[in-house]
């Protein structure tokens, strides 16, 4: 899995967290809430996992630019 599909999975969990959110403010129902935390849970965990540098490993963290942090290379499959 590139970084490009990486990212894309982090902005899926996340907006499949907020609808869950909105969901349990719509019906009240705690499984939404449950189901948002889900959703929270796994993106952080994608996000330590997968959301790392492809030469060096380093994570990448929230500022992400063409080049890691950690090693200077370019992440070319980021775009
Ligand atoms: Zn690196």
């Amino acid at each position: 899995m590139n970084l490009k599909k990486v990212k894309y999975l982090i902005y899926a969990l996340g907006a499949a967290c907020m609808l869950m959110i909105i969901l349990l403010g719509v019906t009240e129902s705690m499984v939404f809430l449950w189901l948002a935390l889900a959703f929270v849970v796994a993106g952080i965990a994608v996000n330590l996992a997968l959301w790392r540098c492809p030469h060096c490993g380093g994570h990448l963290g929230r500022d992400v630019s063409q080049y890691c942090t950690h090693c200077g290379k370019k992440l070319d499959d980021l775009v």
